[in-house]
């Protein structure tokens, strides 16, 4: 009788703590879907910082002192517009393609004319990738975390004066968790910066660099999109000059080569002076991260 007692206590007791754990499951859940849906839907102009950088952008500074970084994509392959690129002379960021014709050449000549220069990294952009677009040696899903670390490190050394890596393509790649830590454990072994090109809504770029302490800023504003005129061009740099007023910075990504090239080049190198006269600065990106 008294056992049947202490056993109906002890399975009561027992009850409790099930529902307590029920309601810290519950809790978490909550907290979880809140972070995921802040995550995948917060407005596309905000520019995180990795946990470790303990700069502030003091809006007041800032505004006074507006600053633009322009990151040229795609050098090391096709030649449209680089030579064009290579006498814009000022702070500009060159993202250079590895094992290419010429990747070396391009870094060389871009540090020599003091451009700064980061590693564009091809990475997987969908399903069935058409790898031409790629490159040799890509970052695809189905790669072991090991081969990713090679490919990455390998990566960084075939450019010459890297001082941060963004990517190439990228999209479907950028959403997978055990891909971009793989990246982004060499980019932080390498001591470089991180820029996420942001080509998916998904990426986990930021949250992962935070994670591995990366330092970390997103690009705002493509200079090519539907059309690559240099009317269109222009349009995309005016937007941008409005964020970089709004929030005292701003990052845009161009193109050299055959998916920006001479239109995009004539339209920054026109657009240039006029900003400069309305007080923006162009900044190399490691600018903005100090
Ligand atoms: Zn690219």
């Amino acid at each position: 009788m008294w056992s049947k007692k202490i056993l109906i206590i002890i399975y009561k007791k027992h009850l409790y703590l099930l529902l307590l754990m029920i309601l810290l499951v519950l809790v978490n859940i909550v907290l979880y879907l809140t972070q995921f849906i802040y995550r995948n839907y917060q407005v596309p102009e905000t520019v995180t910082f990795s946990a470790n950088d303990t700069s502030t952008l003091s809006s007041s500074a800032n505004v006074r002192n507006p600053k633009l970084a322009i990151i040229l994509d795609d050098f090391g392959l096709n030649r449209a517009g680089i030579e064009e690129a290579m006498s814009i002379n000022r702070h500009l960021t060159f993202a250079i393609m590895p094992f290419l014709k010429y990747s070396k050449q391009d870094a060389i000549t871009a540090h020599t004319k003091g451009y700064e220069v980061i590693v564009h990294l091809p990475m997987q952009s969908q399903k069935r990738d058409n790898s031409r677009w790629l490159g040799p040696r890509p970052i695809s899903l189905n790669l072991k975390d090991s081969d990713i670390d090679k490919i990455t490190s390998d990566s960084i050394n075939a450019v010459p004066y890297a001082a941060g890596l963004n990517i190439h393509m990228g999209a479907l790649a950028s959403e997978d968790k055990r891909v971009v830590s793989a990246v982004m454990r060499v980019v932080k072994r390498k001591k470089l910066y991180f820029v996420d090109s942001v080509t998916s809504s998904r990426t986990v770029c930021g949250l992962v660099a935070k994670n591995i302490g990366v330092p970390f800023i997103e690009r705002n504003v493509f200079l090519e999109g539907s059309s690559k005129n240099k009317s269109y061009v222009k349009q995309q740099l005016s937007v941008a000059e409005k964020l970089a007023l709004k929030n005292g910075y701003a990052v845009v990504i161009g193109h050299v080569g055959s998916a920006g090239g001479k239109a995009t080049i004539q339209a920054i190198k026109e657009t240039i002076p006029e900003m400069e006269g309305r007080g923006i600065r162009l900044v190399y990106v490691s600018e903005l991260l100090k």
